[in-house]
């Protein structure tokens, strides 16, 4: 059965989320852990976890890949903004042992112009010093367009992170399908080659989710602008092959494309009546 859902709204409580992503045909979602700007997290309410993994049950909604918001940069140059980030990592880690077993994602960060290695190090570090073997959570790597001064454009990059991680089982990557085209990787002339060289740089076993949407732009141009399926440059006929991949078909597939609900629960459909198994 494919897994697939949208980036939901923000909404005030995680039974609200599953029943709105049960509306739209979907059986997993992603959402902000907070204001996507950052600030605080609304408290963890008891009661309403409950009843989230009694519904969640009921309809299989079993995936949960909830997304880090954009200001957590662990890479600034400024040291504030850096000790922000880690801060907020380590308290949406705590709050997400209330999802046990579930992924949570982030944009490695913008190095701001302290360059590449300097970035790569200090996200290690700070991922080093936050993941614990006791937690029950993936933190997931997503590819980046390599829009100014991000990390993550390229899969050497997010390799370099890898294979720092001390706690290596609790760390993986989101492949965003956008991200990834504008960031140079050609999925839609050689989709298989792309994947092959995923596999041979970070290994496929590392990879938990894919990020599907559509692109404003050609394949290259880093620009980072999602587009609806079919509406873009990559095209309908390669995010299909992207679902039906053997080596993807299995993961969650999040819609981060710029619709409203009826938009989102077209385009579930459209990608279930395109797979095989449905
Ligand atoms: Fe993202
Ligand atoms: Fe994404
Ligand atoms: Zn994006």
């Amino acid at each position: 059965m494919l897994r697939i859902g949208n980036h939901l709204p923000a909404s005030k409580d995680y039974l609200a989320m599953a029943k709105h992503a049960q509306r739209l045909g979907a059986n997993t979602f992603a959402f902000f852990t907070r204001n996507p700007r950052g600030g605080t997290a609304k408290p963890i309410d008891e009661a309403d976890l409950q009843k989230f993994h009694a519904y969640a049950a009921e309809y299989g909604i079993d995936r949960l890949v909830a997304h880090a918001p954009y200001t957590m940069n662990l890479c600034s140059a400024k040291p504030e903004i850096r000790q922000f980030g880690r801060t907020m990592l380590r308290d949406d880690l705590q709050r997400m042992e209330y999802t046990p077993n579930q992924y949570y994602n982030f944009h490695p960060g913008s190095h701001t112009g302290q360059g590449t290695e300097t970035g790569i190090a200090q996200i290690a570090d700070a991922l080093n010093e936050i993941l614990t073997p006791e937690q029950h959570t993936i933190v997931l790597l997503e590819t980046m367009a390599g829009k100014g001064s991000e990390i993550g454009r390229s899969f050497e990059e997010l390799e370099a992170i890898l294979e720092r991680i001390t706690c290596a089982e609790k760390i993986g990557v989101c492949f965003d399908t956008c991200h990834a085209w504008d960031a140079g990787y050609d999925i839609a002339g050689d989709l298989d080659g792309v994947l092959t060289q995923f596999d041979r740089i970070i290994g496929l076993n590392r990879l938990y989710a894919v990020h599907l949407n559509d692109s404003m732009n050609p394949c290259g141009t880093h620009k980072d602008r999602h587009q609806k399926l079919g509406q873009g440059e990559i095209g309908l006929e390669v995010l299909t092959r992207v679902v039906n991949h053997p080596a993807l078909r299995n993961l969650p597939f999040i819609l981060e494309t710029p619709n409203e609900d009826e938009g989102y629960a077209a385009e579930i459909a459209m990608m279930r009546a395109a797979v095989s198994q449905g």
